[in-house]
């Protein structure tokens, strides 16, 4: 027997509660399959903390997430709390739990199913093959630099810093070469060295940490170029590592190779193995309730985990083969379906990936 794995099940808002039903019975079926232990402890998140707790993040699910080794969040909002105030708002409690949990990394695998190539804007040959992810650093740059209004010599300017330190640059970088090792090997490191201060200290400390990695094969690709060569030769790449902003442009870009955004998974981690993870979708609110969203996005999000934090390699792998194999066989939810008609709901679909899962 495995040791015990505690993790917090943060269900959410609208659709979170569906998915994230299905990627337990996931979870409960790798137990039997690999004799693991799982506690799961649940924590109110979002919408439904504000009201039952009358905040999007209450100190006692901040505790369970603390106490846990992993976190499965499933999706938080709807349009009941849109006009609330910041401090009210269940996408405050998210940058929240970020913080408080110290997570900065970002990390979107993009990975193309044969069976649903047709789903993409791109045509299959193109996206044959592709498999990357994305990692993204959460907690620097642009994005939380120094921001003010002044007036200039033409009148009103604005001003967005950008800084980075380097021991921001180098745990990120790290983890990349680390989640390399995992896979193919290949890193490429994305900036703007040709114009950035901070894209030149984040390329030095690349070249720096490189050596250390030996059989990781290492691209510099300009930002400018990497957004291009994504559409170009995805199939190329393997881990991509950026800074905040363009991993948050480049992270959506790689996410619509793949045409479905209920297949795609997520992770945010920071020092150690503990991880956060959870679909990339939102609460969907349009269909929260009808039992017809897809719960591949939050399943795969736990082959995720199983990888990053557990180091489960072979059952994450039996998880994504299970999803394969069901999406071969033609199943498909609607927002996945080309005949609608023909579509099964979330919870079907999920008795089928749990029903194809076989060590
Ligand atoms: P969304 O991702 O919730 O939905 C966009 C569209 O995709 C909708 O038509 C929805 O029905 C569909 N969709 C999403 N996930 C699906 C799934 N698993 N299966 C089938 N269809 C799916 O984005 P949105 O509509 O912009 O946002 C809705 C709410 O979610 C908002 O309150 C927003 O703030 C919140 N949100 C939360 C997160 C999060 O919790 N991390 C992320 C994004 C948006």
């Amino acid at each position: 027997m495995s040791e015990v794995k505690k993790i917090a099940v943060i269900a959410g808002d609208g659709i979170g509660p569906e998915v994230v039903g299905e990627a337990l019975k996931v979870m409960k079926k790798t137990e039997e399959l690999f004799g693991y232990q799982f506690e799961f402890e649940h924590g109110l998140f979002g919408g439904i903390a504000i009201d039952e707790k009358g905040t999007p993040l209450p100190q006692e699910t901040l505790e369970i997430c603390k106490n846990a080794d992993a976190v499965l969040l499933g999706a938080v909002g709807g349009p009941k709390w849109d006009n609330n105030s910041k401090e009210l708002r269940p996408e405050t409690g998210l940058l929240g739990i970020r913080k408080a949990l110290g997570l900065f990394s970002n990390i979107r695998p993009a990975n193309v199913f044969d069976c649903l190539k047709e789903a993409s804007t791109l045509k299959p040959e193109v996206l044959e093959g592709t498999d990357l992810i994305v990692v993204r650093e959460l907690t620097g740059g642009i994005y939380f630099g120094e921001k003010f209004r002044r007036e200039g010599a033409n009148g009103e300017e604005a001003v967005d810093t950008c800084v980075y330190n380097v021991q921001e640059v180098e745990r990120i970088v790290r983890q990349a070469f680390e989640i390399a090792m995992t896979r193919s090997k290949r890193l490429a490191s994305v900036d703007k060295a040709n114009v950035l201060e901070t894209s030149r200290l984040w390329r030095e400390v690349v070249n720096r940490i490189a050596p250390e990695y030996p059989e990781v094969e290492l691209e510099h690709v300009l930002v400018d170029n990497c957004a291009m060569q994504l559409l170009r030769r995805p199939s190329s790449f393997d881990v991509i590592v950026t800074e905040n902003m363009f991993g948050d442009i480049l992270s959506d870009e790689a996410a619509m190779l793949t045409g479905s955004i209920g297949m795609l998974s997520s992770a945010s981690l920071g020092e150690g193995s503990f991880g956060l993870y959870e679909p990339v979708h939102g609460s969907a609110p349009d269909i929260a309730g009808q039992g017809i969203s897809n719960p591949i996005a939050t399943i795969l999000s736990v082959a995720l985990m199983f990888r990053l934090t557990f180091g489960y390699h072979e059952a994450a792998q039996v998880i994504e083969d299970a999803v394969k194999n069901v999406l071969d066989a033609g199943h498909r939810t609607g927002d996945i379906a080309v005949d609608k008609s023909t579509a099964i709901g979330t919870t079907a679909m999920g008795d089928l990936i749990v029903a194809a899962m076989t060590k």
